[in-house]
């Protein structure tokens, strides 16, 4: 009895069909219909009523690996990522608007600007003064607005 290792226990434990070992089930949570496992330790893969699900101690044969803090960390990520990304759209839709909106508005303050020049097909200095006033006003008005 020494040297004996440490058995993990686990909240969704198989008894192996063909060994008789217990093994993970592939579940996050208890399954309403049966379910496919394959053993990691024979290979052997058999179905599963949920009523074979326990709570138990893992066959040391696994190893000590930390299955369960594994699945639980992977489906951690996996919501953080979905999280990120989600949040990353809406900021990135908010930014669209924003700047269709900037542009719209910066479009009118410099219309009104430039109502009396005669020629604006061309660039100049006053086109360019006209056009980054026109933003910076146009981001003066949205900032007071968004407040
Ligand atoms: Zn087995």
């Amino acid at each position: 009895m020494f040297n004996l290792p440490q058995t993990r226990r686990y909240d969704f434990t198989i008894r192996c069909k063909k060994c008789g070992e217990n093994i993970p089930a592939p579940v996050g949570t208890i399954p309403d219909y049966w379910i496919a496992a394959r053993c990691p330790l024979c290979g052997e893969t058999r179905s599963y009523l949920p009523s074979e699900i326990f709570q138990g101690n893992l066959s040391y044969k696994l190893g000590r690996k930390p299955v369960r803090s594994v699945i639980r960390l992977m489906g951690e990520m996996k919501r953080a990522i979905a999280r990120e990304q989600a949040a990353w759209a809406e900021k990135m839709q908010e930014q669209t608007r924003m700047k269709s909106t900037l542009v719209i508005a910066a479009a009118i303050i410099a219309a009104v600007r430039l109502a009396k020049d005669t020629d604006i097909s061309r660039p100049s200095p006053r086109l360019t003064a006209v056009v980054s006033e026109s933003v910076n006003l146009a981001r003066m008005i949205l900032d007071r607005v968004g407040r």
